[in-house]
């Protein structure tokens, strides 16, 4: 006879981690963002715009970290929020109702969620909204002017009628440079702002903001410049640095010259020297680029990395920090425009990368 089935304690209670994580358990990585500088960089691109602004916190903020972002932004000042789904809009809850707006508008599964204005960017939108939502309920919409990603075209412009448009959106294909598209987007924007019933009309991203005034219209999105990132070189004299990146040492290991450190043993000590492994990886967002590029700093010491990016590790020449030891946190240099330079990744790529490995600190 079959033993009598008894409920069985899953191998990993899903409690594990409750029980397991106390005072004592602490994350060996960290980020912490500049609360001051975030609004500082808020007001600056406000100011330059001469408008109103907005907060893209889609992707968690760029990395940062959605509600420690938007709270800070909230205290500024900031009433419009920018996701990019509905699982996104979500997870913000706590950001108060009429603030929020779905950039990719409302899919085939999404139900409304009250106080969440969708971005429509299709005509198949418009017809869901208009009978999920109700044609009455405040809606975004996104037209294209050229960028031929989301939104209705000119040709589609008759199935807006009957909504209630809160904000008219385009949004600029080629703004952090000089292109012929910038203009045209622009004056076919106007032509839409002056045919098309909104309460708002909202064209410029952060590098949209430094293309001028004509651009603003009556609400800006910037999303990168508020983290730090410079869209255009005309940023760099107003936006401030954000974020750090600190990681802590696990170990401090003396190498004999001529062994190797790390994988394919790409680096060769020259002579004998000490080196610190830190706590941080490819799978934190320190892309594997920054191999024997990057830098880190300790007690105003620069410890440059050494051999390959690990998952999980990174190598650093700790020879001119002799008192360097377990426990002790660097500070890795992350300035966005450099890093984006040194490795051929953009400063967006940079800023999403960083994982959820992170304890995001906001001060
Ligand atoms: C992401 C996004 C923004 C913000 O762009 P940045 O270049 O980060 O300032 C603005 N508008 C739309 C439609 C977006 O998708």
């Amino acid at each position: 006879m079959a033993p009598e089935q008894t409920a069985r304690e899953p191998f990993f209670s899903t409690k594990s981690h409750e029980r397991l994580s106390g005072a004592s358990m602490h994350q060996p990585l960290r980020l912490r963002c500049d609360e001051a500088a975030l609004a500082a960089n808020y007001r600056s691109l406000q100011t330059r715009a001469g408008a109103q602004a907005g907060a893209a916190i889609k992707a968690n903020a760029y990395g940062l970290g959605a509600a420690g972002a938007a709270r800070a932004l909230w205290n500024e000042g900031c009433r419009d929020f920018f996701v990019s789904t509905y699982w996104e809009a979500a997870e913000l809850a706590f950001l108060p109702t009429g603030s929020i707006s779905v950039l990719h508008g409302i899919g085939p599964t999404d139900e409304p969620l009250p106080g969440v204005r969708p971005v429509l960017i299709s005509v198949e939108q418009i017809a869901r909204w208009k009978s999920r939502g109700g044609p009455a309920q405040p809606c975004d919409v996104m037209i294209d002017t050229g960028m031929n990603r989301l939104g209705i075209t000119r040709e589609e412009i008759g199935a807006l009628d009957g909504l209630t448009i809160h904000t008219l959106h385009s949004h600029l294909a080629c703004a952090d440079e000089e292109h012929p598209l910038n203009a045209a987007q622009l004056s076919r924007f106007r032509a839409a702002s002056d045919s098309i019933p909104a309460q708002r009309y909202s064209l410029a991203n952060s590098a949209g903001i430094f293309l001028g005034r004509d651009y603003a219209f009556d609400l800006v999105r910037p999303g990168l410049a508020l983290y730090g990132g410079i869209p255009r070189s005309e940023a760099r004299s107003t936006i401030k640095p954000v974020l750090s990146l600190e990681a802590q040492v696990v170990q401090v290991r003396r190498v004999r010259s001529g062994e190797s450190v790390g994988y394919n043993a790409t680096f060769v000590a020259p002579s004998d020297m000490s080196v610190a492994i830190i706590n941080v990886g490819y799978a934190d967002g320190y892309r594997r680029h920054f191999s024997s590029l990057g830098k880190a700093t300790f007690g105003g010491a620069e410890l440059p990395v050494i051999g390959r990016v690990s998952m999980d590790l990174v190598a650093l020449d700790a020879g001119v920090a002799s008192e360097i030891g377990e426990g002790d946190w660097v500070t890795l240099d992350f300035d966005l425009e450099r890093s984006a330079a040194l490795t051929g990744q953009s400063q967006y790529e940079l800023l999403t990368g960083l994982g959820r490995r992170y304890q995001r600190i906001w001060s």
